[in-house]
């Protein structure tokens, strides 16, 4: 549509232009033109409709004027957030040299222009694109051997993360969700293979098609070498085939996106031998681990206990709670520091108000790699690595040793360890002014003081400034014009500035040859003079020497970031670390945690567990929680493995099986546990599902979810594991939901074997807790009192008994007789379930009763009417009968 079309030649601009659209056709080009980015044709079209801006028409193309929109440079950051978040990409195309150089070269009007950057929801680095304490994720799955074996690849390029793991075909999805993903790469050829299809459904984020020949693990292969700068792989470990496929898709894409510039990740990261807990989407979401169901951080397990100072503190929480460890050492070592600042709150303070001073150092040092950054960014680098340095020496000044984790953050941020990034951030500390402009070519960021060459340009500009200061007060006198001014525009450059009606007698000998007129007003006449043009050229010159002079003091700084770099990712990795560890004693101090004590066997045993999330929301509202007690053990002895749990609605059933699923959550992320004691074995997945029926207009398609994911537990649940399920069954007509729970908890029992909370409202179902061995029920009752129902949310053991329905229908209003005639169904149908079939109808709502606002008892003949509401006839003697007529007889 937008080649050159027959016969009209495009104009040397147009075709600067095309030629640079047609390499990328599926991007907005955004064409960098003097102060704005302009956007012509349709991405113009497109453009103006999804930022609301105006749509203009710059010249003709092909007989038709050309649709421009345009966004101006110093803006660009909102508008390209708001593209990027309407799905849309953006390729930038910046001016790579100057109108001057362009003379220079012999070109007439056009610069030379070149992509730069492609901007993706995926490879965002600018901090005003990116929610600080959220990370980001640019992920890629591959396939290999014939889809029997699958790969991950993610990195963060804002900073520099970089994860690769094989996994199995089936856990694509479960895998992926455990980074927060921005952007999805598939390769064109596994689109339409099912587990790839699975996982980029589930993952839900933005998918990119990207061309196969780049998923190989040649081009993977040949990546890694290139980015890493290294012959041979065998520095990372050995890479499976669809690994280096994954990793193929992922570099061969970020490669894409900086236009050719070189992949500034860190070196590979393997998962640990031992991995992460699996959790699949639909536990994820349920449990609301790092959003809540209304989909924002708030109300979140991670939103309720962050308590991170530090923006690489935030992130790496969410990465320890989305993906929590397997590995016992690790999690013990994590415990292990936070139980001993726990212990010292004084400490615990003084190190968490040392970290606050610590900038983003993660984003800044990967923006100033990319030479996206500016004087702002390595300010934050200099500024982190004192605060940790600061951190660090408080923690070492401790008597005793530290606990392993903290002593080796300490070794690392301590500069008196790394004379190197000593010296960097001594010298960034005394280079930088105190506040600085954005970009390094704005120029005035660097401290007098700091280059002699810098001051001298400096001085001299100065000096003019000041001579030319002198040089208004000469001629003033020297022509008596007291109204006589130096100015300075950017038409003119400094000039001499006199009221008209002074300007003859500059215009005239002698005056006339020293002043030289430039430019006549109505109320001013302008001049200039030898002299002035003399300094005004050295002013210029000294600025531009000054301006060059500090961005290349910048550039040698960024080099120095460069050669650093492995030793400023170690010191952000240990400043989050530090940030983590202080953060979650905090908040096990705020809410009363205490230490998870890991266990060998698969049981779980907590006495005064609470739920931290519906916790906090009760406080806020002045409200206290009731804390439980949960023992299961899936190894045999004692405690049983299946909890089936009965009670009122909103008795409090769901809070206590979620509890219990997020303190394996958290006992395994290194976090301590809102509970008085517990005592955990590691569970190798967690899984939670919630029965569909409490939107029963979703009708079947959502029990059809349901059941699939209730399989999804059945097939996939080992000893190791931990499982909830909470109203399973409910999505579908009682038989039916009672058939597929009983049959489940049977199946969790004797097949899984694993530990499970199983909440339902089948009375039915407590019966199972007889049969089987590793089963028991529990309750959470409600008292009656003063007619009112009472929900004491404290879990007893034993099923509930069954009246409560009835009950909460009375509360809710429900007509008296109604609920009087509830309660007697239900009595015949406990009976007798085939009764249902024979059920008589109620007398008062036979066809030909009178209306029904006609039986609104009067008070007085209440009594006579319970009594009436109480009778089932069809089971009535004779007998019974006659006592009923007597009992009504007395009443009157
Ligand atoms: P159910 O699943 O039995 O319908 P929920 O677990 O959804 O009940 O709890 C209903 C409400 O009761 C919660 O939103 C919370 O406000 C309150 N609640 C639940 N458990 C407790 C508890 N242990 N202590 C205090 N309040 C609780």
């Amino acid at each position: 549509k937008q080649a050159a079309a027959k016969g009209s030649e495009p104009t040397p601009f147009m075709a600067q232009y095309l030629g640079i659209k047609e390499r990328h056709p599926e991007a907005l080009l955004f064409f960098r033109m003097g102060d704005f980015y302009e956007l012509f044709f349709e991405d113009a079209v497109e453009a103006a409709r999804i930022l609301d801006i105006t749509l203009t028409a710059r010249g003709e193309y092909d007989g038709k004027p050309i649709p421009m929109a345009g966004v101006p440079y110093h803006a660009a950051e909102g508008h390209l957030a708001r593209l990027i978040k309407s799905g849309a990409r953006v390729a930038v195309c910046e001016q790579t040299e100057s109108p001057a150089e362009a003379k220079k070269r012999g070109s007439k009007s056009i610069v030379n222009r070149d992509i730069v950057r492609i901007v993706t929801p995926g490879t965002l680095t600018e901090d005003s694109l990116l929610p600080a304490r959220q990370g980001q994720a640019l992920a890629a799955i591959a396939l290999a051997k014939g889809g029997a074996e699958a790969a991950i690849a993610v990195c963060d390029v804002s900073t520099g993360r970089f994860d690769v793991a094989p996994v199995l075909p089936g856990a694509l999805a479960d895998m992926l969700l455990g980074w927060p993903l921005n952007e999805l790469l598939v390769s064109s050829s596994d689109m339409d293979r099912p587990a790839i299809v699975a996982a980029a459904e589930a993952s839900r984020a933005p998918l990119t098609e990207r061309p196969a020949r780049a998923a190989t693990p040649k081009c993977g292969e040949a990546l890694l070498k290139e980015t890493f700068d290294v012959a041979a792989l065998e520095a990372f470990g050995d890479f499976s085939k669809a690994e280096l496929s994954a990793i193929g898709l992922l570099l061969d894409y970020v490669k894409l996106t900086q236009a050719g510039a070189d992949i500034m990740l860190d070196p590979p990261q393997r998962p640990p031998v031992r991995g992460h807990v699996a959790i699949d989407p639909a536990t994820r979401a349920s449990l609301e681990i790092d959003r809540s169901m209304s989909g924002g951080r708030d109300g979140s397990l991670l939103g309720t206990i962050d308590r991170t100072v530090t923006a690489p503190g935030a992130r790496l929480l969410a990465t320890h709670l989305s993906r929590p460890s397997l590995d016992r050492s690790e999690i013990e070592s994590r415990l292990e520091a936070v139980a001993w600042l726990v212990d010292d709150a004084d400490m615990l303070e003084r190190l968490r108000a040392r970290l606050k001073a610590a900038p983003d150092i993660e984003r800044a040092r990967l923006r100033l790699r990319l030479g996206r950054g500016g004087p702002r960014d390595l300010q934050a680098l200099g500024r982190a690595l004192a605060a940790g340095d600061a951190a660090a020496r408080g923690l070492s000044e401790v008597a005793g040793g530290l606990p392993a984790r903290l002593a080796a953050a300490t070794g690392k941020l301590l500069l008196d360890n790394a004379p190197q990034l000593r010296t960097f951030a001594e010298d960034l500390a005394r280079a930088l002014n105190e506040s600085l402009p954005m970009l390094a070519r704005d120029g005035g960021f660097i401290a007098p003081g700091w280059d002699a060459a810098l001051d001298e340009a400096r001085g001299l500009r100065d000096d003019s400034r000041r001579i030319i200061a002198e040089l208004q007060a000469r001629y003033a006198g020297e022509t008596g014009i007291s109204a006589l001014k130096i100015k300075f525009n950017n038409v003119l450059g400094y000039f001499i500035d006199v009221p008209a009606r002074h300007g003859e007698a500059l215009l005239a000998p002698p005056l006339s040859e020293t002043f030289i007129h430039r430019q006549t007003l109505a109320g001013n006449v302008r001049f200039s003079t030898r002299e002035l043009s003399d300094l005004a050229g050295r002013i210029s010159r000294a600025e531009e020497e000054s301006k060059g002079r500090e961005t290349a003091l910048f550039d040698e700084f960024c080099a120095r970031v460069d050669d650093l770099n492995a030793a400023l990712a170690t010191s952000a990795g240990a400043l989050a670390d530090l940030d983590v560890a202080a953060a979650n004693a905090a908040w096990a101090v705020e809410c009363d945690a205490v230490r998870p004590v890991i266990a060998d066997a698969p049981e779980f045993a907590a006495v005064g567990l609470r739920h931290p999330v519906v916790e906090a929301a009760l406080r806020r509202d002045g409200k206290g929680f009731t804390a439980n007690d949960l023992s299961l053990d899936a190894g045999g002895e004692g405690a049983p493995r299946l909890l089936l749990v009965t009670g009122p609605n909103m008795a409090g059933k769901s809070t206590y099986l979620r509890q219990a699923a997020l303190a394996v959550i958290l006992a395994q992320a290194g976090c301590f546990v809102p509970a008085r004691s517990i005592t955990l074995g590691l569970a190798d997945r967690v899984f939670s599902r919630v029965g569909a029926s409490d939107d029963l207009a979703r009708g079947r398609s959502t029990f059809m979810v349901e059941m699939v994911e209730t399989a999804a537990i059945l097939t996939q649940a080992t000893p190791d594991s931990f499982v909830i399920l909470d109203e399973v069954g409910r999505g579908t007509s009682t038989y039916d939901g009672l058939a597929i729970a009983w049959a489940a908890v049977e199946h969790l029992h004797g097949v899984n074997g694993c530990r499970a909370l199983f909440a339902t409202h089948y009375h039915e179902l407590t019966q199972l807790a007889e049969d089987l061995p590793g089963a028991a029920n529990a309750s959470l009752r409600a008292r009656e009192w003063k007619n009112d129902l009472v929900f004491l949310h404290e879990v007893q053991p034993g099923p509930a008994d069954r009246s409560y329905g009835v009950q909460v229908a009375r509360l809710a209003g429900l007509p008296k007789r109604a609920v009087a005639r509830a309660a007697q169904i239900l009595k015949r149908l406990e009976a007798d379930p085939d009764a249902a079939e024979s059920l008589p109808l109620f007398a008062a709502f036979a066809e030909d009763a009178p209306p029904a606002e006609a039986f609104d008892p009067p008070q007085t003949e209440s009594e006579l009417l319970r009594i009436l509401a109480d009778i089932d006839p069809d089971a009535l003697t004779p007998r019974d009968a006659l006592d009923i007529v007597y009992r009504m007889i007395a009443e009157t």
